[in-house]
């Protein structure tokens, strides 16, 4: 299914096959989760070239696959590679491979051409399927136990690291194959820095934490943000707090398909302006998440990805004042036909 879909597109871009270097779309199209390893796919081949360390590996993840043995640089086997699926132009992933792997394959393009391909695989990915999307939930749920398990933890007079310490360990005991990402904690004055660097800071109490964590279970992302607190809120958290919340539910109320990605960001974007806080949120409302933590469709001020039933994004409005701190709420949500279904589960209410 997601091989025909590649070939489909394959097919309206003039290519005659495609090389797969990025990790994330090698693995989506193959299963192959190593870490090394460059896909050729045709109108009706698909080979995957790795050297040794992998051919067991691709034996049991990507039986479609057919393995073409890597001895020496993988451009000594390009030109022969791609004779034999018989191909002319041969696209490549222009964001991903780099400028030296270029050259090299290049060189050896004497009898096929090379073309330029942006995102082909990525716009695929964006729309997911049962299998993935059950994935996805897992990572979820696990990001939910998470907040849940740090809002009972933390107490005034800890640093941000021992919390995020607690966050991390609490993951991957409870199921996690890794962190989706460095977990960012801002505690007070921190906050206002929307992706702060987990410090040594104590926290104080009362003052507002923006906690963004996410668990990676079956190669699939979660991304979670609450702001939470030690003790009860003061009058200004919760001001700004119900602010943040209002614009978010308003979005995830009024999402559509059909919308452009730039459509969904202003929903929430009205709300935050109306307050007077519009030049305090300086990000987009979210992002496509799955294999990456950050992939399409893009959901912010200039993104003209069409939402679609399937889509998984997250909506993540924040205000941010320097000196004081930020408030960011993130949940992630899938696209339906008459609307966002709401995956994350985890509470959104402040303390008292
Ligand atoms: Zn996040
Ligand atoms: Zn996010």
């Amino acid at each position: 299914m997601r091989l025909t879909k590649l070939r489909e597109t394959l097919a309206t871009e003039g290519l005659d096959a495609i090389l797969i270097t990025q990790p994330e779309n090698r693995r989506y199209l193959s299963g192959f989760t190593g870490s090394d390893g460059v896909l050729l796919i045709s109108a009706d081949e698909a080979i995957i070239a790795t050297d040794f360390r992998y051919y067991e590996q691709v034996e049991k993840q990507a039986p479609d696959f057919r393995l073409a043995k890597v001895t020496a640089k993988f451009k000594s086997l390009l030109p022969e590679l791609v004779q034999q699926v018989g191909a002319k132009t041969v696209g490549f992933e222009s964001v991903h491979l780099t400028v030296d792997q270029h050259q090299e394959w290049q060189e050896v393009a004497e009898d096929f051409d090379l073309a330029p391909t942006t995102e082909l695989v990525e716009r695929i990915r964006a729309v997911k399927d049962e299998g993935e999307l059950g994935k996805i939930k897992k990572a979820i749920a696990l990001a939910d136990q998470a907040i849940a398990h740090i809002a009972d933890f933390i107490e005034p007079g800890m640093t941000e690291k021992e919390v995020a310490w607690e966050l991390e360990v609490f993951m991957r005991t409870h199921g996690a194959e890794k962190l989706a990402f460095d977990t960012i904690l801002g505690s007070g004055p921190n906050g206002a820095m929307p992706h702060a660097t987990v410090s040594e800071r104590v926290i104080q109490a009362g003052e507002p934490i923006v906690i963004d964590l996410g668990a990676m279970v079956d190669g699939y992302n979660s991304d979670l943000t609450r702001t939470i607190c030690a003790g009860r809120p003061d009058d200004k958290f919760q001001e700004i707090h119900a602010i943040v919340l209002e614009a978010q539910l308003t979005a995830e109320r009024n999402i559509r398909p059909g919308m452009q990605g730039k459509q969904a960001d202003a929903i929430a974007r009205k709300v935050i302006e109306e307050a007077g806080y519009g030049e305090n949120y300086g990000h987009g409302l979210g992002h496509g998440v799955g294999l990456a933590v950050h992939e399409k469709p893009g959901v912010g001020r200039l993104s003209e990805d069409v939402l679609q039933p399937g889509m998984v994004f997250t909506v993540e409005p924040g205000i941010y004042l320097p000196g004081w701190g930020g408030v960011r709420i993130e949940d992630i949500v899938v696209m339906r036909e008459d609307g966002v279904e709401i995956l994350t589960q985890a509470r959104k209410e402040l303390n008292g």
